[in-house]
């Protein structure tokens, strides 16, 4: 009936992938999977939509092969401006040179003077002396004239400018929409291979994410829905889009572009604090091992900046370049999982209920506060939460308290979202059909078992007192292990 279906691990922050060529081979994949990647994500920008239907494939086959659930998250591309492409495939600019974007579907293959866009209202959405960055900031394009529909610039440093590099402008304003024709036949994709989370790229508002999951429901998909802040008016509508999204990116690589890296740290700080104080899973994201792409250690500054997002409180740090194509791979995860423990080890537990909502609106999130309330008050070692769809465990985890949670559902798609949660270890465990009292002492003998609770633990167990229905925990048990793990109930509410 129980059985562990992911090998329960210490560490708390969860850990992101991106799957790519360099994780096409299985070797790879299991030595990532082995050492500890919670969920991967397929990059839809890049590659055809097949490649990525087989690498989900592929992750499942590796995954049940060793016993663990790992989710999906198909992360869409979004309204991502591109320049076309060149003639030469490549181009030098120097400083003080003119340049000229062309916005015309029959733009000629692109030189030193000029080069097409994607973007055909670019013209209307830029105005002289705006900074136009190109490849994430490494080409820098200032606006002097705009001419129907060409945009003469001046190029303001020297470097070089390839095919279909991403166009940023800077403080935002780009007028597109978030979701895409290509996105919405890419949510039917994800539907299709029954991804666990989709990410909305460059979302502005609520809208934009309530679109998404329209999309998504009209293709059966009940992902969870991750909005990526990577732009200058996603920072102003923060609170309705995170309002809107189960799952929030601090997406720094665009928005970095965007906002100017100055911005960067307050942000990630601002934006993880909003998704915890909104009850949504954070996800801190790019280039948090960079140099890892080509080196087999990451450096002093990378160990950094992946400790300090432990210690903001995120949920769940991320691969891309490092896994999707990198040389190391499998070192790269090993590294992210040595680093979180590390800062896990340095965290102050101080469970803050001065953040906590006061208006509480559902019976779950109640007994989930007095959960926490309790943890902190009793030194409780362990949370049992009896879980369907991992409602509770939801609200549980968005207090950073010393506290494992266990949350035991016999939902493998609940287990699969529940793996991006901080200090969630998700648990196979079927209990239709027999009382809460006797899954409470199956699920902490086997906890005990397996060397999680030792005699004398405090334990709490949480669970509906209507076993079969769906969601509707209003219940809470103090207990305490007793010899042979056998629990002791010392109160309950
Ligand atoms: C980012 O910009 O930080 C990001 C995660 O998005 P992508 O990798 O899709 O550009």
């Amino acid at each position: 009936m129980l059985h562990m279906s992911t090998p329960l691990t210490n560490r708390r922050t969860k850990i992101l992938a991106t799957l790519g060529p360099a994780t096409d081979d299985p070797a790879v994949l299991d030595a990532i999977l082995a050492a500890g990647v919670d969920v991967v994500r397929l990059n839809f920008s890049h590659g055809d939509p097949s490649a990525q239907v087989a690498r989900a494939e592929a992750v499942r086959a590796a995954a049940a092969k060793v016993g663990r659930e790992v989710g999906i998250l198909c992360d869409l591309p979004g309204p991502k401006i591109r320049i076309e492409r060149f003639a030469q495939g490549k181009v030098a600019l120097r400083a003080g040179e003119p340049f000229r974007l062309i916005a015309r579907d029959d733009a000629p293959a692109g030189d030193e003077q000029q080069v097409g866009v994607s973007y055909l209202d670019l013209p209307r959405d830029v105005k002289t002396d705006d900074l136009l960055l190109l490849d994430d900031g490494m080409m820098q394009l200032r606006v002097t004239q705009i001419e129907g529909d060409v945009i003469h610039t001046i190029v303001q440093n020297d470097g070089y400018l390839s095919d279909r590099k991403g166009l940023n402008k800077l403080g935002g304003g780009l007028s597109l929409g978030a979701l895409t024709e290509r996105d919405k036949e890419l949510i039917a994709v994800a539907a299709e291979l029954k991804a666990d989370f989709i990410a909305v790229s460059f979302c502005r508002n609520a809208e934009d994410m309530n679109e998404a999951r329209r999309v998504a429901q009209s293709h059966g998909s009940d992902a969870h829905l991750v909005a990526k802040i990577e732009r200058a008016e996603a920072i102003e509508n923060l609170h309705e889009i995170v309002a809107a999204s189960d799952v929030v990116m601090v997406a720094r690589g665009d928005l970095g572009v965007e906002i100017g890296d100055a911005e960067l740290h307050g942000l990630q700080k601002k934006i993880i604090r909003a998704s915890l104080e909104q009850d949504r899973v954070v996800i801190t994201a790019t280039q948090m091992l960079q140099s890892m792409v080509e080196s087999p250690i990451p450096t002093r500054a990378e160990v950094l900046d992946v400790a300090n997002a432990v210690i903001d409180g995120t949920d769940a740090v991320m691969l891309s370049q490092e896994t999707a194509t990198g040389s190391f791979p499998v070192k790269a995860v090993e590294a992210m999982a040595r680093i979180c423990l590390g800062a896990e080890r340095q965290f102050d537990h101080d469970t803050d209920f001065e953040k906590a909502p006061r208006n509480l609106q559902r019976s779950d999130q109640a007994i989930a506060m007095a959960a926490m309330f309790l943890s902190e008050h009793m030194q409780v070692r362990a949370i049992v939460a009896l879980t369907d769809t991992g409602g509770t465990t939801r609200f549980l985890s968005r207090f950073r308290s010393p506290a494992q949670i266990y949350a035991m559902s016999g939902f493998a798609s609940a287990r699969r979202r529940m793996a991006l949660m901080r200090d969630v270890n998700p648990v196979a465990f079927e209990y239709r059909g027999i009382s809460a009292r006797e899954a409470t002492r199956f699920a902490t003998r086997q906890l005990f078992e397996a060397g999680l609770l030792n005699v004398g633990d405090h334990v709490i167990v949480t669970n509906g007192d209507e076993m079969d229905r769906r969601g509707g925990t209003n219940t809470l048990r103090l207990l305490q292990v007793g010899v042979n793990g056998q629990a002791v109930g010392l109160a309950s509410l």
